[in-house]
């Protein structure tokens, strides 16, 4: 009989994405020859993730407690803001170097068909945002399906009546791929050669 400490053990590494019951018991096993130190680090890291990372009430990306890195940085542009899906696409873009404006992290896109509409999105908050902080462009980076034509569309028809430029990227992003997939190169051609979408 396994001891109960690695059965818990086992039933939570379960719950990780891509961990099915064998690697989950792989895992635990291996977790205890690691040995008290290493996997006192472990658990440490572990816990300092909900005390120490935030999700920034600006951008809604993923930041220190202390204060949004991004959101801070007083060297990017502030009237240019890329819009995302989720949180990891702020780290592909950034780490393309092909934009030094601000994010807004939507949390999704519009999908009717899921039950996904504007109220389930941060798009009130990123209106508000162009609204407060005098933005000039926003770059929708949010892939080539139907659901991200869908989150442009809405996106540009609440700025049809104003000067906000509104720029989507080029193409070169695979349809349905999404941007942590997407090579540094490809995105820095996109952001590049982003397209303008207003006018809908
Ligand atoms: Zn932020």
């Amino acid at each position: 009989m396994i001891p109960k400490a690695i059965r818990l053990l086992i039933s939570e590494l379960e719950k990780l994405p891509g961990v099915g019951p064998r690697s989950a018991e792989r895992l635990a096993l291996h977790l205890f020859w690691f040995g008290k130190e290493n996997t006192q680090m472990l658990a440490n890291s572990l816990l300092s993730l909900h005390s120490e990372v935030i999700i920034c009430p600006q951008c809604g990306g993923l930041s220190e407690k202390t204060g949004c890195e991004i959101c801070n940085d007083l060297t990017r542009r502030r009237d240019i803001i890329c819009v995302v899906e989720k949180p990891l696409d702020i780290l592909s873009i950034d780490k393309s170097g092909a934009f030094k404006g601000l994010y807004h992290v939507l949390g999704g896109r519009l999908s009717p068909v899921n039950g996904v509409g504007p109220e389930d999105l941060r798009l009130a908050e990123l209106f508000a945002r162009v609204e407060k902080e005098s933005v000039k462009e926003l770059l929708l980076a949010l892939g080539m399906d139907v659901e991200s034509d869908a989150t442009v569309y809405f996106i540009a028809k609440h700025f049809q009546n104003s000067d906000v430029k509104i720029s989507r990227l080029a193409q070169g992003i695979p349809v349905g791929a999404s941007l942590d997939i997407t090579d540094g190169l490809t995105l820095e051609r996109a952001i590049e050669n982003r397209l303008p979408v207003n006018g809908v």
